[in-house]
């Protein structure tokens, strides 16, 4: 990663060379706010930054059009399956893991112990929400279709939701969590359809429909939606 001025602005750039590329080409990083340079082999530096310069107001108006970043802290409103609850910093209280909700209508997030460590204990308070979200669902929804479920991995992916291995593993992102509860059910419903069907056929939708409620307003919601949920913690 380094620094680039563009049009006065300091912009984080990572080069990255590919193999297989056969261009140059410009895509934006949206949880490094950075813009991500692809160069083929053989491509010299100056030329990538060239193209990048070709491009800057592309890259600063994709920038300025990223949804604002949340950081855990407190004071911070974070969505948990898709109700906003607000972080409470309170070194003094005990209990529950040090991390729980709480107050009226459980709309607070109440993380104990010292600041330096509350952005990792939130985090591990959502992966751990997660899991407890997604894997009765995941059982649910298989034994619905009388598939058989490998085990259950959560993880931290950029381009995908959920995915399916061939033995019947099933990988989710953790940030799941922020999603409304029917958003969830769709992407669960969807991998675990994969245990029937290792593709997107006709049948394959027709297995997640048998299964979701509105597999096509869920995804709608996840490209209108998806990237925020990468800006958040
Ligand atoms: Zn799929």
């Amino acid at each position: 990663m380094r620094l680039i001025d563009l049009a006065g602005r300091e912009i984080p750039v990572i080069l990255r060379r590919h193999d297989r590329a056969r261009r140059i080409s410009l895509r934006i990083d949206g949880r490094r706010d950075a813009a991500v340079l692809t160069l083929p082999p053989r491509a010299a530096e100056r030329e990538a930054v060239a193209f990048l310069m070709q491009h800057r107001d592309w890259v600063l108006a994709q920038l300025d059009a990223l949804p604002p970043r949340i950081a855990f802290a407190d004071g911070a409103v974070v969505p948990l399956l898709g109700r906003e609850r607000r972080i409470r910093h309170d070194p003094t209280s005990r209990g529950r893991g040090g991390v729980f909700l709480d107050g009226p209508d459980e709309r607070e997030l109440v993380v104990a112990g010292e600041s330096a460590h509350l952005p990792r204990r939130v985090t591990d308070f959502m992966k751990r929400e997660a899991r407890a979200a997604i894997k009765p669902l995941a059982r649910d929804k298989a034994a619905a279709l009388g598939v058989r479920m490998g085990r259950i991995v959560l993880r931290d992916q950029r381009s995908r939701w959920g995915s399916c291995t061939a033995s019947g593993d099933l990988n989710f992102s953790w940030r799941l969590i922020y999603c409304p509860p029917e958003i969830l059910d769709y992407v669960v419903a969807h991998e675990v359809a994969h245990l029937r069907h290792m593709d997107h056929s006709p049948a394959f939708w027709a297995t997640v429909a048998e299964i979701a409620p509105s597999p096509k307003q869920s995804r709608a919601w996840l490209r209108e939606h998806g990237a925020r949920l990468h800006r958040i913690g």
